[in-house]
């Protein structure tokens, strides 16, 4: 019978790939707990209804990219292709916006009907964070600071540039977009057929058209900072100021538009140039309106996600993973005998006592000396503990190093975990 295989996007990752995820989320967590930053975990599925009316129906996401379907109810679910829409619904429903800031973060797997490539995939995962009751830019400043610090905590300052814009409010953005307009259409026979279409639909986002023809109309266009309205300005003039004073490079790009339509005011992406076309491994903004938009009062937001697939690649394209970041063995205790079950499993113990942090691993399944010190040595442990017969009569061990060519030696069991502890 033809075997079942995972849906195409949709990755396992798997057991030599989970220690340099561990790696990363605890990071995250470790530096996001630092800034005061909590923890919010949502569902995997909402109603459909929430993301048409938060990411906006004229987006790639909400146009084409959502896995949506209907549950025996018949009512129209959908799986999260992002996190802010759901954790703002969960905010919201738990009444945490009342009256109060709050910063909040999560992570875990989302899901766009995208064409698989490197760096793009069906369910893939983002670690969010959202930042409420805050006007900014002193909290936008805040994100893209601790965004640098994250990047140093994993050795990565220096491999991603940060990208800012300021795209208004939803106000300035409709005048803009009305000259937009009004400007493209003079050229609409020279625009890629993408861009014609966003004419009608979406035109803001004709302006990260790759398409060169269409970059070549954008040239003369209007630009959105000569729409700004005064506080958006401001706004931007602190936030960069601040970014300054805290010594966090970066460069204007009036060309930053983000896809989604709940952005306004401040808008980021951290950006790579070491992994081709799928760079951005962070991106966020402002979204003042979206609580409100939502059914909420009117409450100032700040948020962004960073592709956790992208930033795993990145350590490894620059092989930046710690080599302490693995799930091998430290030690691999061996059981030669029936005798020696019982007591390998008690000395096991006993190290797994004394010795917290390492991994022991025991031998299980019997099997000759031979074959037990082949699974001793792949284990990936640098030392064997052997227990046969004698070792146990004598209430000694052997220990071997696996490693080097050093000679095994006869230790009393009372000390192993001292003399591993020298070693391991
Ligand atoms: P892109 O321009 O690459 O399609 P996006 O603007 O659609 O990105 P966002 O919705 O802002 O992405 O999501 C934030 C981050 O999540 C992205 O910067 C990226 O790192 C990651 N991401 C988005 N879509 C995917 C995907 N299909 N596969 C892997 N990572 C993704
Ligand atoms: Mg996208």
């Amino acid at each position: 019978m033809a075997k079942i295989k995972a849906i195409r996007g949709m990755n396992d990752i798997l057991p030599d790939q989970t220690p340099v995820w561990q790696y990363v989320e605890s990071t995250v967590r470790q530096v996001l707990g630092q800034y005061g930053y909590q923890e919010i975990r949502m569902p995997v599925v909402e109603q459909t209804e929430l993301f048409k009316r938060s990411i906006g129906e004229v987006t790639d996401i909400v146009e084409k990219e959502m896995y949506t379907f209907e549950d025996r109810n018949g009512d129209s679910l959908t799986l999260r292709p992002e996190g802010t829409a759901g954790c703002v619904r969960a905010a919201e429903e738990h009444g945490l916006l009342f009256n109060q800031t709050r910063r909040l973060w999560y992570t875990g797997p989302m899901f766009r009907h995208e064409r698989p490539q490197k760096g793009r995939y069906r369910q893939f995962h983002q670690i969010g964070v959202e930042c409420f009751g805050m006007a900014g830019p002193d909290v936008d400043a805040e994100l893209l600071i601790l965004t640098a610090r994250l990047w140093s905590a994993l050795g990565l300052q220096g491999h991603a540039r940060l990208e800012i814009n300021s795209i208004g409010t939803s106000e300035s953005r409709k005048v803009y977009r009305q000259a937009l307009v009004a400007y493209l259409e003079q050229f609409k026979d020279r625009l890629d057929a993408d861009s014609q279409r966003r004419l009608e639909t979406n035109p803001l986002r004709i302006l990260d058209s790759k398409d060169p023809g269409t970059r070549e109309v954008l040239t003369d266009a209007p630009v959105l900072d000569d729409y700004l309205d005064d506080e958006s300005r401001a706004h931007f003039a602190q936030l960069k100021a601040l970014l300054d004073a805290a010594g966090v490079p970066y460069t204007v790009n009036p060309a930053l538009v983000r896809g989604l339509d709940y952005y306004g005011k401040t808008v980021f992406e951290w950006i790579t140039d070491s992994l081709g076309a799928q760079g951005t491994i962070c991106a966020g903004g402002r979204y003042d309106g979206l609580v409100q938009q939502l059914g909420g009062k009117p409450t100032d937001a700040v948020g962004f996600a960073m592709g956790v697939e992208r930033l795993i690649l990145l350590l490894e394209t620059l092989e930046l993973v710690p080599e302490h970041v693995n799930n091998q063995a430290d030690v691999y205790i061996t059981a030669m005998g029936e005798s020696a079950v019982a007591p390998a499993l008690s000395v096991a113990e006993q190290l797994r006592d004394q010795l917290p942090g390492r991994v022991i691993v025991s031998h299980c399944g019997g099997g000759s000396f031979k074959s037990q010190m082949k699974k001793a040595d792949r284990s990936g442990a640098r030392y064997a503990v052997i227990l046969g017969e004698n070792e146990i009569n004598n209430g000694t061990a052997g220990l071997k190093p696996l490693r080097d060519d050093q000679p095994q030696r006869e230790v009393p069991q009372a000390e192993l975990a001292s003399e591993l502890a020298k070693l391991v």
